[in-house]
């Protein structure tokens, strides 16, 4: 019994630690009929979260690019996002004197075939636990609009319809890109 118990101790240690200290995510991203047409990698920094986005199949020209309050991207309007994460109670706009909202971002210019290549910033963002998370709850997403946010604008910029979404989600479930886990670990818990 002793055995079990001083065995199994490390093993919970291990998982505490796993989930809290996620630094980096990656995002698949779906347009409003269900296809994949790009992903994000997240990653945490010591002054907020890196983007690292690819997408295909836009318009060229310029669209918005925010972070919503809900992990759920259901089309064909992806409304089950939510508004943009906001957890300071700012107004919205890069431009605004009383904001950003924490969720808005640079927009985002796709080329002449419609490709985006982009490295943003979400400056005071983070991936681990707290006010501030990308991951709070269950989780976030990050929308792409079919028009360019004005900067401005309430309550989101002008920015048009939502065309892209991408559901940023902590723990279980989205950790295919994380550091690969060993399946003896796995195992060994199977058994007991
Ligand atoms: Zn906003």
């Amino acid at each position: 019994m002793r055995f079990v118990f001083v065995f199994l101790l490390p093993l919970l240690l291990l998982t505490a630690c796993q989930t809290k200290e996620e630094t980096s995510k990656s995002v698949e991203l779906y347009n409003t009929t269900g296809d994949m047409v790009g992903t994000a990698k997240l990653l945490e920094g010591p002054d907020g979260v890196q983007v690292q986005l690819k997408l295909e199949g836009l318009t060229p020209g310029f669209h918005g690019l925010h972070v919503h309050e809900y992990a759920k991207c259901e089309g064909p309007d992806f409304k089950s996002a939510g508004n943009h994460l906001d957890p300071e109670g700012k107004e919205h706009g890069l431009m605004h004197p009383m904001g950003p909202h924490l969720g808005d971002m640079p927009n985002l210019e796709a080329d002449a075939g419609g490709l985006v290549d982009a490295d943003l910033m979400i400056p005071g963002a983070t991936l681990k636990e707290g006010k501030m998370s990308l991951l709070r709850g269950e989780g976030t997403a990050l929308i792409v609009t079919e028009t360019q946010d004005d900067g401005v604008s309430q309550p989101s910029g002008n920015s048009g319809a939502r065309i892209v979404c991408g559901e940023i989600k902590s723990g279980k479930g989205n950790e295919a890109t994380e550091s690969p886990t060993d399946p003896t670990e796995f195992n060994k818990k199977q058994e007991e």
